[in-house]
């Protein structure tokens, strides 16, 4: 049980890191190879392109960032909550505790109760429940869409600087087992071969993201919870799927669709509880 405990806890640690390495990684090859070797010509000022691509990219990857930040530090807690379940040593399982009143649940790694718990994610650290449900959503969002722009200036760039050529469909298959060889005999760069590898990461984030993204919708629409999908309480839709998704977008959830904002709702509570 304690052993189990701490390979979560050290779970908990290391995909924060993961994400933290990948941001930086994906930065400096946008802004030291990517964008310098695609769109600029040696000694020239830097054109319309390269600008318009380094603005793209940033604001995909402050979005993601952004968003990443509130869903930390807006979690999903359940205010006013004093009775905290006891859960017995040979419980199953292993994050989520039992059910409590009203949808709370008590998640054993965040050591706090959850309004509306969905799940406990590992790269943020955190649970994801009613309260930051909106952010989590929009950070998948824009980190696939981070990954999968970097995917198409990453092949881009190997076209560009190394004259991979991607028209046959079939070369994203043999590229990484013929990199690995290459790499072995030492006739590709230590820098080309891990491009390629970059290649899969961002190929892979991004499909995840976005098959996750949609699912989480759908969930939030139907006014359902991982939760309840694990545990077998499928809930019949008490209200509309409008009303739903207003639950958890909130108010502002335009502006929040390009710009990382709180909701007024949550506003109005962070004011009421610093007064
Ligand atoms: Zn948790």
């Amino acid at each position: 049980m304690y052993f189990k405990m701490l390979k979560l806890k050290l779970l908990n640690t290391i995909a924060p890191a993961y994400f933290f390495t990948a941001t930086v990684v994906t930065f400096a090859l946008h802004f030291y190879f990517f964008i310098p070797t695609i769109f600029d010509r040696p000694g020239a000022r830097p054109s319309a392109s390269t600008l318009l691509h380094a603005a793209i990219f940033l604001f995909l990857m402050l979005n993601a960032l952004g968003n990443y930040v509130m869903t930390i530090r807006y979690p999903a807690e359940s205010a006013n909550e004093s009775v905290v379940p006891v859960c017995s040593p040979d419980c199953p399982d292993r994050v989520d505790a039992h059910y409590l009143l009203n949808d709370r649940h008590f998640c054993k790694l965040c050591k706090k109760v959850i309004l509306k718990r969905d799940h406990h994610c590992f790269f943020t650290g955190n649970c994801i429940g009613n309260k930051n449900m909106r952010y989590f959503i929009m950070f998948c969002i824009y980190t696939s869409g981070t990954c999968l722009y970097s995917l198409v200036l990453g092949v881009a760039y190997l076209t560009v600087e190394y004259s991979i050529s991607f028209e046959n469909p079939l070369t994203f298959l043999t590229l990484l087992p013929l990199s690995i060889g290459y790499f072995f005999l030492g006739a590709v760069s230590g820098l080309q071969f891990f491009l390629v590898l970059m290649l899969y990461v961002w190929l892979g984030i991004g499909l995840t993201c976005a098959g996750f993204c949609c699912q989480q919708v759908l969930l939030v629409a139907r006014g359902q919870t991982w939760c309840q999908v694990w545990k077998g309480h499928l809930v019949e839709a008490r209200s509309s799927w409008r009303a739903n998704l207003s639950d958890v977008f909130g108010s502002r959830w335009v502006l929040g669709l390009f710009v990382p904002v709180q909701t007024v709702e949550a506003q109005l509570a962070d004011e009421k509880k610093h007064e």
